[in-house]
Parts: structure tokens; sequence; C-alpha cells
């Protein structure tokens, strides 16, 4: 792809600033900062970038809304929490292009009026912190960090902050709690943290991706951008590929790319050919399956997959062929969701753990036909019942698995029962 904004996704160039200027970051900043706050975040509106973390939200709508003369301190925070299971884009990232996110941080920051930015890094990121806490450095030694920084004039600060490796925490208001040294807890929104984020003040959260986008699009302009991809889904996405492909992968693509093309040619197609295509889950493990009919036909996009009933998520596709067992693969979805649970609100504490029962029952065949229709209606209510988007996580995948293969579960059970008798 020759419009490709990561040229060093696979690490094959060394990740020091000398190299990462070679191959154009850093280029150009000056200019970009002449044409003021408001302009930046002007182009980011146009160019329709959506946050690429799993919501998909307008990024420079989201800049717009921070509050503007409060008195206090702006903040940007990056969420570099990257956790859901099947998704590994963002340590591509911050393995092999760190100098594209510090120039994503210091063009942001100076958008939305921010001099202090925080990286909040996955514990589990040991290596991926080194590297970046490296190329931190060599960016304040080049002088676009600090207090008074001779290439930008634009005071910033960036701190880096490794988590302690709890996936809610990749929810940006238990993220901001979490920052705060407290226990990672999502907030109740309303207020939203472009009102009342880091320490009360007005803060905007973005993914790794997201904030590495932006340099390019300041550089090679909004239309640029927005000429790729959909009209609703602009630009380009990194995808993770994992599973039941030959070659597992993180690649950059447009877009509204046929999954099929992208499984076929990225991942060298499913092991045992397209036939062999059990399931793919398109967006990360929280975003309902789809079978392979859909799978033979649907674009990714995020306009795409919600109307199959799905969605883009963070774009980690995750391949099964007819080996799997999805009534298991769901199970253990659901321990784990079981498991993160921060336990604040009642119907994600105690359903996820409901849920995660019933399915390893049904994955041996020890449940009743009936139990099918009790597991649906209990994710209804835990779904959009929950202070974060955590209950929807949770619910998806077991919505996505009866609404698909629900045939397949009560033969098991059936087979099951007559064995039993
Ligand atoms: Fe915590 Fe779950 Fe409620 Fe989110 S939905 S706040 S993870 S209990």
């Amino acid at each position: 792809m020759k419009n490709r904004i990561f040229t060093n996704l696979q690490g094959k160039d060394p990740v020091s600033f000398l190299a990462s200027t070679k191959r154009g970051d850093w280029d150009q900043v000056k200019d970009v900062l002449k044409k003021g706050p408001q302009a930046i975040v002007d182009e980011i509106i146009a160019s329709n970038l959506r946050g690429r973390g799993g919501a998909g939200f307008p990024t420079g709508k989201k800049w717009s809304f921070v509050a503007k003369d409060t008195g206090n301190p702006t903040y940007l925070v990056i969420n570099a929490d990257e956790s859901e299971p099947g998704t590994c884009k963002d340590r591509a990232l911050i393995r092999h292009e760190p100098h594209k996110i510090l120039e994503g941080i210091l063009l942001s920051a100076f958008a939305i009026g921010a001099h202090t930015a925080y990286i909040y890094i996955r514990g589990e990121f040991r290596e991926e912190a080194a590297i970046l806490q490296q190329a931190l450095e060599e960016a304040y030694a080049h002088g676009f960090f600090g207090k008074n920084p001779p290439k930008t004039a634009w005071p910033l600060e960036v701190y880096m902050h490794q988590g302690a490796g709890a996936y809610i925490c990749g929810e940006e208001s238990a993220l901001l709690e979490s920052l705060e040294g407290k226990r990672g807890l999502p907030r109740l929104k309303p207020p939203f943290p472009a009102v009342s984020g880091l320490y009360g003040c007005p803060t905007v959260v973005n993914n790794v991706e997201t904030i590495a986008v932006i340099p390019t699009i300041l550089r090679r302009g909004a239309a640029w951008f927005k000429s790729l991809g959909t009209a609703e889904s602009s630009g380009t996405k990194i995808f993770c590929l994992t599973g039941h492909v030959n070659t597992p992968c993180v690649v950059e693509e447009e877009l509204g790319i046929p999954m099929k093309d992208l499984i076929e040619n990225h991942g060298g197609g499913v092991k045992g050919g397209w036939d062999n295509l059990q399931a793919v889950i398109p967006g990360g493990s929280s975003m309902p399956l789809l079978p392979k009919d859909i799978c033979t036909q649907v674009s990714m996009d995020f306009e795409s997959l919600s109307k199959a009933q799905s969605g883009l998520g963070t774009g980690a596709l995750i391949v099964m062929d007819r080996s799997t067992d999805l009534v298991k693969m769901t199970a253990r979805l659901a321990k784990f969701y079981m498991h993160e649970s921060c336990g604040q609100c009642s119907p994600c504490r105690e359903g996820t753990g409901w849920m995660w029962r019933v399915l390893e029952r049904m994955a041996v065949g020890k449940a009743e036909v009936k139990e099918i229709d009790d597991l649906l209606s209990v994710s209804h209510y835990v779904e959009g019942y929950t202070i974060c988007a955590f209950g929807d996580a949770a619910a998806w995948p077991i919505q996505g698995l009866i609404r698909h293969f629900r045939g397949d579960i009560e033969r098991r059970l059936r087979q099951y029962s007559k064995v039993d008798i």
C-alpha cells in the first residue's frame, strides 16, 4: 500500500531518533505549529480521524470539547494500556515507531493547550516501556520537550507511567483514577474527561495509534487522509491477524478493505483454506464473532461491521477454523471478563460470573436447551446497565455466539442429554 503511514511497523529499521528522522518523523514540526492550535484542531476534524482505541469517536471533535479558560491546567493522556485479547497494534507501534507517537504527543498537546502529557503504559510492556523511555530522552535531548524547548518554544513535559496489569485501566476514566494513584475504578459520566479529567482538570485521553497518525495527517493534509478508506471511516488502520491464519501479523491497510482480502493477502489465508473457516472475531475479543458467510463479504470499517452486528473495535481479527470449539472459546472469554470486572456494578460483577458458569456447563453439554435463552436474557441485562462499557464487552461475545451458532449449541446439548439417558 503506497499510502502507508507506518513504514517501520515490522521493525526492519532501527528506532533511534536519527533513523526515525530519515523515515520522515519530526519533519516540518515548526511549520505545523505555526498554523496555531485552532487550525490543527480544524484539520483533524476535517480529516474525519476516528479514535483507534475501539470506540471510534471522532478525534478532532473530542479535542474541541476541552473546556477552555478554566484557570486549571489541561492534560493530554495517552492510553497505552493495550490489553484487549487479540490486540497487539499499539505494542508494535511502541516497539518500532516510538518517535511517531512522541511527535503526535507534541502536536496534540499544542492543539489542546496542554503543557503536561502522560503516557499510561500497560505494566506487562516492560521492554516497550524501556524503548519508549529511550525515545523520550532522545526527544528531550533534541529540543522537542522540556521547560523551554528550542525546537518548538512550547513548554511540554512528558511522563511515562507504568500500570499494574488490570484490563479495566484501559477504560479512560479508570485509567485516570489509576494515574492519580487510586484503584482503577471507572467513573460515572458525565462529567466527561474533557471537562473534569485528571485531578479534576480538562483532559484528553487518546489511544497510541490515534496519536501516532496525527503528524502524518498534519503534514499531508486532511484531504489526503480523507481520500483513503470509506466515506465514514477515513484513512488507514493497523490490523492484527491472529489465530488460524498461516502468517499471523500486524499490518496497516486502508479502512474498508474486504475482510477476506485482509486475511488472504496479509495473513497468508486461513489454515486449511477459506472453506475451513468457521468464524472471525473482527475487532478484539469483545466484538461479536461473525460466521464464514458474513466474513466472505464484509468489509473492515466501522459502518460495515456495525451493520453486520459486530464492530471494528481495535481492528484485531481472531480467525478460527473448523477445529475451534466456539462454546469453549466463548466460555474462556467469559472467564476473562469475570476475572477483570472491577466489581462496582451488580450486573457486571454478578452477571459475568453467572454467564461464565453457564457457558462452562454448555461447553461440556451439561445444560438444558432452554438455558440458551436464559443466557441471552441475562447478557441483555448486563449490556447497557453498567457504569462503563465493560458490561457490553462481556455480553457481546455471548450474544454473537448465540446469534450465529444457536443451532450448534442446541445440537450439542441434545446429543449429550441422549448420552446421559
Ligand atoms: Fe466495573 Fe464492570 Fe461496572 Fe465497568 S461495568 S464499572 S468493569 S463493574
